[in-house]
């Protein structure tokens, strides 16, 4: 049986969005076969620490009380506090809430910082909503799920439809809630706040850290790099800059209202310019439209998704045209897509490390936070670097010595230090 025909066995066949939570736990079997864990052990590690869910009830502009549904889910603090990002997203269900939350576990083990697993959402659409409406379910969610977030118990920080504003909010209320001000108490948040230099552009600058390094490591010179880029939110768009900045050429990028090429090289600045403006990549002035979902199907030597779940998969991973993929979205690839990348040799940079640069400065974050005591910029980055770096290359060589995709690699070091800490800990009772 070929790779592809096992996966398509393990998942749904014909299945073109595989169920996040699916995906994540085929990921952990795969590693704890490798590490041949105990039955116990994968007992404990498969399963949620703690799942909150909470109806958020706010009041519309209109004077309307709507209820939204919102979730927390911690999934490991066996090395830490739990952490990891709120999601505010029509598409959020609990299953990929425990998908995310259960990623956030494995990659901060793998880049070894100290904190466990988490995430939230709330199911809502924030474009059909006001500031003040996204204020108000914000500070309402924060206050419900409050007992058990905490800068020594969980940590939020910011993910899709979520931002250094909405952070904002869950610092005051969690601070006026407890009578002083916690800047432990949540990530991504401004600086003038508290927040660290370089948040914003983390995620976007392991990535290209990360991007860098595979370059490095597959011979090819960044110079000649064709880029592209699905996703124009926090993480791809600031990808775009700082790609652009190293001298590569950005030739494709999406949102979710379509896609733009040029493949001459998009001018990137220019573009930014425009989204700050149309709010939406289409109708930039030099380059040309295509279908959305075409633009993954682009010739380049680096495919980005920074966008979804699910988007490179069954239905479309024949047609993939790239020789690097570096994941910055979180699962962007189902178990088929993967083995049929895998058939085609693209050289695939999983999630859980190539997008771990936001949680890393996170966790710099939390640390300047506790001290009261702030970095410049130069810091941040150069120590950012410096565990992408070991990442990168004690995945790599995982990768070699068991014979394993990167993924496979990739989780098989998160997984193992997650099984040695809770070795150590021993149960309680
Ligand atoms: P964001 O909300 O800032 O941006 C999401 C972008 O994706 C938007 O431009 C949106 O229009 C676009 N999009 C949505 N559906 C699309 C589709 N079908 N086709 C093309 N584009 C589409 O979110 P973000 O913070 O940039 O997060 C993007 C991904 O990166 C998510 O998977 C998230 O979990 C992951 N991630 C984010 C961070 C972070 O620090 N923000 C860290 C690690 C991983």
């Amino acid at each position: 049986m070929s790779e592809v025909q096992e996966a398509m066995a393990r998942t749904e066949i014909g299945e073109e969005r595989q169920n996040a939570l699916q995906l994540a736990q085929l990921q952990f079997e795969a590693a704890a076969d490798h590490l041949g864990l105990s039955e116990s052990l994968r007992s404990i590690m498969r399963s949620f620490a703690r799942v909150i869910e909470v109806a958020v009830s706010v009041r519309r502009d209109s004077g309307q009380i709507e209820t939204f549904q919102g979730y927390r889910v911690q999934h490991s603090d066996a090395r830490g506090p739990f952490k990891g990002g709120i999601r505010y997203h029509p598409y959020v269900t609990i299953d990929t809430v425990k998908a995310l939350a259960m990623w956030m576990t494995w990659k901060c083990a793998l880049v070894n910082i100290p904190f466990g697993g988490a995430k939230g959402g709330v199911v809502c659409d924030p474009s059909q909503m006001s500031q003040s409406e996204i204020e108000r379910i914000t500070r309402r969610y924060t206050s419900m799920i409050q007992p058990n977030i905490g800068p020594d118990r969980d940590i939020p920080a910011p993910d899709v439809n979520t931002n250094a504003q909405v952070m904002s909010w869950i610092l005051d209320t969690y601070s006026e809630n407890i009578g002083h001000r916690a800047l432990g108490c949540v990530t991504g948040k401004p600086v003038a706040l508290g927040g660290t230099l370089g948040r914003e552009g983390a995620t976007s600058q392991g990535l290209s850290d990360i991007i860098t390094l595979a370059v490095k490591h597959l011979k090819m010179d960044l110079k000649d790099l064709r880029i592209v880029i699905q996703g124009f939110g926090n993480v791809g768009s600031n990808l775009a800059v700082i790609c652009h900045r190293l001298g590569c050429r950005v030739i494709g990028v999406s949102d979710v209202y379509g896609a733009i090429v040029n493949r001459e090289g998009l001018d990137v600045p220019a573009l930014m310019r425009h989204v700050a403006e149309a709010g939406r990549v289409c109708g930039f002035p030099g380059a040309e439209e295509i279908e959305r979902d075409d633009l993954l199907e682009i010739e380049c030597e680096v495919l980005a998704p920074c966008a979804l779940g699910g988007a490179i998969n069954r239905m479309n991973a024949e047609r993939i045209n790239t020789r690097i993929l570096v994941e910055g979205a979180n699962g962007p690839t189902t178990t088929v897509g993967d083995a049929i990348l895998r058939e085609k040799g693209v050289f695939v940079l999983p999630d859980i490390l190539a997008n771990a640069g936001g949680v890393t400065v996170s966790y710099f974050e939390w640390v300047q936070g506790l001290q009261s005591f702030f970095w410049t910029e130069a810091e941040v980055n150069d120590r950012l670097r410096t565990i992408m770096e070991a990442a990168f290359s004690e995945t790599v060589q995982t990768a070699a010595k068991g014979k394993l995709s990167l993924r496979t690699a990739a989780h098989v070091i998160g997984v193992r230090r997650v099984a040695d800490a809770l070795m150590r800990l021993g149960l309680y009772p």
